[in-house]
């Protein structure tokens, strides 16, 4: 019934509207008309990217197929971005506004799982994509191509950018793309992530610091000679203790986590080496300077009680994401005009047996993938590296329904999402947004330079600065070590 409507009024606009020059709701319609004729191509790239399900910095083969999506529409490639072979950029156009698009493309450990409603791993513990970043990539590259075509058509000037950013699961890819100046000329930075919503948000997420402590001690028999021992297990131990203590001396929105990688070889040996991996996340960075810093007396503590020797290795940090209100308010209209998500009945059986998978009591209402939301002013208790690009050039994030209602991140139900036509319909939810978005920037000017001052208000004087030491390299490993 809506769209009977809407392809009435379409038809009105269309009589009414003078043939040329064509208004910018007929170029915008015109725009979202090409996009839906290419949507099954598009589909059936993010499906690729959804079956090889490669893991952070392992993505070439992911990488490689939106790469010759965009070389073939004739971007020109910037290859191994800081030294990392996954990384690129991708250019069409010339001149300012840059405004560019991120592309993530890096699927999880031990998420595998088939496009059906119940726990089945195509490979058992293998990857999947349990984030979406098969969509997630996808959608920015369809954009990206999009926008060019339009740009084309109507000679409009500027550069039209993606940014393939690897191993955003905890490698952090952008952060060390920020630190090369891979962003040093951008104007604008339009990214999105999969979700069971439809909407931008001009809240924050929280800024976060990993690292893992290793203790070193000395080796002895526990039963004969344990005096002579001194246990790498208990400094950890205590600083785990004194982490637990202090979870009640910090800002409410802290969060500290940890798991122990290694607490020793045999109950019967002093432990002479011990390894605990740490994360600690706040709203603000200079305040979760201020927590790290307890959380390392913490460490020293254990390894004083104990007479044993700790070293700490920075494993990532992110920035919080810094909002922009002027890009976030061009984002909500524009997804107002895509709107929402509607299923097929094959679709509404598979996401009712999905839901009936999740717990019950915090199941958000069926339907809500139709809906766009209104924009979002909280702090999502979560991390990414798109933050810190967020502070180095003006950003807007919209979240599209690609899950089933109440799915969340990191599942197998949403690994299960992003391999079949609902997790496809969010990814052309987002694809159009973003698209509409960039070419209303590259229309007006105008827009650019006002997300640049509210850009600036929002730093507030904060120069991004990394917590990341300055020597550090890409881990382009880290998923290969335990
Ligand atoms: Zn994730
Ligand atoms: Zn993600």
């Amino acid at each position: 019934m809506a769209r009977c409507m809407a392809s009435a009024l379409a038809l009105y606009l269309m009589l009414s509207s003078p043939a040329s020059p064509q208004s910018a709701d007929g170029r915008q319609a015109e725009l979202l008309s090409r996009m839906d004729a290419q949507s099954q191509h598009y589909a059936d790239v993010s499906q690729k990217i959804w079956d090889l399900a490669e893991v952070g910095y392992q993505e070439q083969e992911s990488a490689e197929l939106l790469k010759a999506e965009l070389q073939r529409a004739g971007f020109s490639i910037r290859d191994r971005i800081a030294g990392i072979p996954t990384a690129f950029s991708a250019d069409w156009g010339a001149g300012k506004p840059v405004i560019a698009v991120l592309g993530e493309y890096d699927a999880l450990p031990g998420l595998s799982q088939q496009p059906v409603p119940e726990r089945r791993p195509v490979v058992p513990e293998g990857p999947g994509h349990g984030c979406g970043h098969n969509l997630l990539g996808t959608a920015a590259a369809f954009a990206a191509i999009a926008v060019k075509e339009h740009l084309a058509e109507n000679k409009m000037p500027g550069t039209i950018r993606f940014y393939g950013t690897p191993a955003e699961e905890g490698g952090g890819g952008k952060i060390y793309m920020v630190r090369a100046g891979a962003f040093q000329d951008c104007d604008i930075v339009l990214t999105w992530h999969p979700g069971y919503v439809n909407r931008t948000s001009v809240g924050s997420n929280l800024a976060n610091i990993s690292a893992k402590f290793r203790f070193r001690g000395t080796p002895a028999h526990a039963g004969g000679a344990p005096e002579k021992g001194r246990s790498a297990l208990d400094a950890l131990m205590i600083m785990n203790h004194a982490l637990e203590l202090l979870r009640e001396h910090v800002p409410e929105e802290t969060r500290l986590h940890y798991i122990i990688t290694h607490g020793g070889s045999a109950p019967n040996t002093v432990p002479d080496f011990a390894e605990g991996y740490y994360y600690a996340r706040h709203p603000s960075m200079p305040v979760l300077d201020g927590i790290w810093a307890r959380l390392v007396k913490c460490a020293e503590a254990g390894a004083h009680a104990t007479e044993t020797g700790m070293e700490m290795e920075i494993v990532s940090s992110t920035y919080n994401m810094l909002p922009n209100d002027v890009l976030a308010s061009i984002v909500d209209r524009n997804l107002r005009r895509v709107g929402g998500a509607r299923y097929t009945p094959e679709e509404q059986a598979f996401a009712e047996a999905i839901r009936r998978t999740l717990p019950a009591e915090s199941l958000p209402p069926m339907g809500l993938q139709e809906q766009v939301l209104e924009v979002d002013r909280a702090h999502l208790t979560a991390s990414s590296d798109a933050g810190d690009v967020s502070w180095v050039v003006p950003t807007a994030e919209l979240t599209a329904a690609t899950w089933v209602p109440g799915t969340p991140a990191h599942s197998w139900q949403s690994t299960a999402c992003s391999g079949m036509s609902i997790g496809i319909k969010g990814m052309l939810i987002a694809a159009k947004t973003l698209a509409l978005t960039a070419v209303d920037l590259f229309a007006d000017a105008g827009l650019v330079r006002k997300a640049r001052d509210n850009f600036e208000k929002r730093r507030d004087g904060h120069e991004y600065r990394s917590r990341l030491p300055l020597d550090h390299k890409p881990p382009l490993d880290y998923r290969a070590r335990p």
